[in-house]
């Protein structure tokens, strides 16, 4: 599977352009659409489902344009939309066993096999009697993704599907989109939050403002905040400067007052030291620094 965007512009009714001349080039695996709230992300997403209509540019799924072969992509597609409601009326596995429908899945017998495998997969197979509207939100969120599994699409598209859980929730998650992604399809997920792009995504994006400003693997997006990232050993008259001067990631309490990680060109008048970025550090290092710079 590969899907290619071509200089896709959306703009919406009262002018607002949310997506400037995006180019991906999107694999199978997991890729990763990172960026802050009000960048694009869902306004690429509802696109790539064929759910809106571009302003103008073009999207391919393998050969097949995007537009003019709506039916035929539909029937590849799984999505978890950043709002996603239940049917109030149905249990768990009845509202699956109705996903799986709309999949395609017709044979009544094959259908509550996969249901079934689907159900103990995202690990909601001993509640699968209980209302899908009364269960917990980790797990409301597992029904999401087990509903965009189903039918064995081979793209599958989810926004946001982090925003209110619980740490172990999201790993958990994380894990099972991860686990997903070994099966050649292609998983798009898109978040405003750093850790859900782990290091099983292979590809991401930065989206800002409706620009792709990074596209690449997530190292090479590390790479551009090497040497930029510091450990400060800071008094506590420091601080208030310090933060002041420099974007703060963490701050520690140390014997001597605090060890602050900040990103920043140089560092001069503090006490520090270098430190290998990770992912968070590169982003805000990115966002900070490199708005001005497209890295491809
Ligand atoms: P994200 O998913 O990254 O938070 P969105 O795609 O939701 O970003 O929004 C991108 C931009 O488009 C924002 O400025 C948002 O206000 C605007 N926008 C989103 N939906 C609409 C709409 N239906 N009409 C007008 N503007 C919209």
């Amino acid at each position: 599977m590969r899907i290619r965007i071509q200089n896709l512009n959306k703009i919406y009714k009262n002018g607002n352009q949310a997506l400037k001349d995006v180019n991906l080039d999107i694999g199978n695996g997991m890729f990763g659409l990172l960026g802050p709230n009000g960048a694009g992300k869902s306004t690429l997403m509802r696109i790539l489902v064929t759910l809106m209509k571009p302003s103008s540019g073009s999207v391919t799924v393998n050969d097949w344009d995007l537009q003019k072969n709506r039916r035929h992509i539909r029937k590849l597609l799984g999505y978890l939309p950043q709002e996603f409601r239940f049917f109030s009326k149905l249990k768990t596995w009845e509202f699956l066993d109705y996903s799986a429908g709309l999949a395609g899945i017709r044979n009544r017998k094959v259908r509550s096999r996969q249901v079934d495998e689907m159900l103990d997969q995202v690990g909601l197979f001993e509640v699968r009697e209980r209302m899908a509207n009364k269960l917990s939100g980790g797990m409301k969120r597992r029904l999401g993704i087990a509903q965009a599994l189903i039918g064995e699409p081979k793209i599958v598209v989810v926004d946001e599907p982090t925003t209110g859980l619980d740490p172990e929730e999201r790993i958990k998650f994380r894990n099972l989109l991860s686990d997903m992604s070994q099966k050649n399809i292609i998983i798009i997920l898109s978040t405003h939050i750093v850790a859900d792009i782990s290091s099983t995504c292979k590809s991401m994006a930065l989206l800002n403002e409706g620009e792709v400003v990074f596209y690449g693997p997530p190292e090479r997006l590390i790479d551009v905040a090497k040497d930029h990232v510091f450990l400060i050993q800071a008094t506590m008259g420091d601080f208030e400067t310090i933060k002041e001067r420099f974007p703060v990631i963490s701050t520690i309490p140390s014997e001597e007052g605090w060890e602050v990680q900040v990103v920043a060109d140089k560092i001069d008048g503090f006490r520090a030291e270098r430190i290998y970025p990770s992912l968070e550090h590169a982003y805000v290092y990115f966002m900070e620094y490199q708005q001005d710079r497209v890295v491809y």
